[in-house]
């Protein structure tokens, strides 16, 4: 299985978007159980909003110790999908503690076979399943002066650089690490639900998608905004400082996620 980034090395958020054959495409993913979770990004979207055909959602956390999401990202991550999400059976939350992965910085390769050795939940029958790697190392994109911190790379699937939140916050006084941390987990979550326009069907594109920052959104204070001057790593604490708390999603990306099913 192969696939080709297309676009989209981001600045202060990241976000690959994959295209290239598909896994469901081949005959052996026939018998694949897990081949509902190898779709390419945002083809899921109307699946985790609505209530049509899953009416549950379980999202995993994987992590070695050490790297464990905060307790207020888990709380608030809930939150938010409640308030976004058909889901009548509820949104459950599994934690998978596993061996700390060898080999960092990862390329994006390397988070796939960490998913494929350590991934426990699946889609199946009326429960859909989002997977969220907490990773012990940052990326290998990852440059003096540029960071990733987190990249939704497939139809369920995100990944967060615990570690470079936790070096941006020694390394900058007044650095929020839940606010950091949930604010990229969303805004990740955000790309799973197909924003912005991702598989190009969103209703009013036009007045919302960036064109310059493409897959992001113009309005400066919703989540799915793509900060240009976020490109440093000094910028993230700055940002951060300015804001204070997690970005909501605005009216616009809310209308979107109602498109296809959302509450
Ligand atoms: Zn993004
Ligand atoms: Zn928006």
């Amino acid at each position: 299985m192969k696939f080709s980034p297309v676009a989209l090395f981001f600045l202060f958020f990241s976000t690959l978007v994959f295209t290239g054959c598909k896994s469901d495409d081949s005959d052996e993913a026939i018998n694949d159980p897990t081949a509902e979770n190898k779709k390419s990004l945002g083809t899921s979207a109307e699946d985790i909003l609505s209530d049509d055909i899953y009416k549950s959602m379980t999202v995993e956390l994987v992590y070695s110790l050490g790297f464990e999401p905060e307790e207020q990202t888990k709380n608030m991550l809930t939150q938010f999908l409640n308030a976004r999400v058909n889901k009548p059976g509820g949104v459950i939350v599994k934690e998978t503690v596993i061996n700390p992965p060898q080999g960092a910085p990862f390329d994006i390769d390397e988070i796939k076979e960490i998913e494929e050795n350590n991934r426990t939940a699946y889609t199946a029958e009326d429960d859909l399943a989002v997977y969220v790697f907490f990773s012990n190392g940052n990326s290998s994109k990852d440059t003096e002066t540029r960071v990733t911190l987190g990249t939704a790379y497939l139809n369920t699937s995100i990944v967060l650089y615990k570690k470079t939140f936790l070096d941006l916050v020694a390394n900058n006084q007044g650095t929020d690490l839940a606010t950091l941390e949930t604010t990229t987990l969303e805004h990740e979550f955000g790309h799973i639900l197909s924003l912005v326009n991702i598989t190009d069907d969103d209703i009013h594109p036009e007045n919302h998608e960036d064109t310059a920052n493409s897959r992001h959104c113009v309005v400066e204070n919703c989540l799915m905004y793509f900060e240009a001057t976020n490109t440093e790593r000094a910028t993230v604490t700055r940002f951060l400082q300015s804001r204070g708390n997690v970005p909501e999603l605005d009216p616009l990306c809310i209308a979107d996620l109602q498109a296809k099913g959302g509450k």
